[in-house]
């Protein structure tokens, strides 16, 4: 092994290239439990992101209103509240250029009839509720998300 294989850990601010930068997403309850966090998963490596941090858990109605609150004034956000803690959901932080836009497209519309094809969504959502798979809508929200879950943890 040459020297230039051994290399010490970066400080935490010089970790990642300035070029890369992060977003936030979640697999939904029903895709959890319909055994698609696999394929999902995969489908988000193969696009070229990289997973910061992920882990498995599950929300209480009250921390999902806390998450979608931005959504508290309309009419789905009490079903949204119920569905979303229903059962595990594997948040996670990724690392790609231009994370946040690259991820919204690769994820597909809200509604999978108005996804596009092979978008996540497409492939693995049941309902414009149950759509499989959450992505930050812009890189303040990607960095608010990732402290929801991951705030204090050795991943982030
Ligand atoms: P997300 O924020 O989860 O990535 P999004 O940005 O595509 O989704 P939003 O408008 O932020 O869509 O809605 C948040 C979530 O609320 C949706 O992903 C979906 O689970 C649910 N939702 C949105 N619109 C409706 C609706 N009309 N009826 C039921 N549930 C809805
Ligand atoms: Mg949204």
């Amino acid at each position: 092994m040459s020297d230039s294989e051994y290399s010490l850990p970066l400080p935490p601010n010089q970790k990642h290239s300035m070029t890369t930068n992060r977003t936030f997403t979640m697999i939904k309850p029903d895709a959890v439990v319909a055994g698609n966090s696999g394929a999902i998963i995969k489908m988000i490596e193969e696009a070229g992101f990289r997973i910061v941090a992920i882990k498995k858990t599950q929300l209480t109605t009250d921390r999902a209103g806390q998450f979608y609150a931005v959504h508290s004034e309309r009419p789905f956000y009490n079903d949204l509240r119920t569905y979303m803690s229903s059962g595990s959901i594997i948040p996670m932080i990724l690392e790609k250029d231009n994370a946040v836009a690259d991820f919204r497209k690769l994820i597909g519309a809200t509604n999978p009839a108005q996804a596009e094809e092979g978008t996540i969504r497409k492939l693995y959502a049941k309902s414009i509720e149950a759509n499989a798979i959450h992505g930050s809508d812009s890189d303040e929200n990607a960095q608010i998300e990732g402290s929801f879950f991951f705030a204090g943890t050795d991943e982030f």
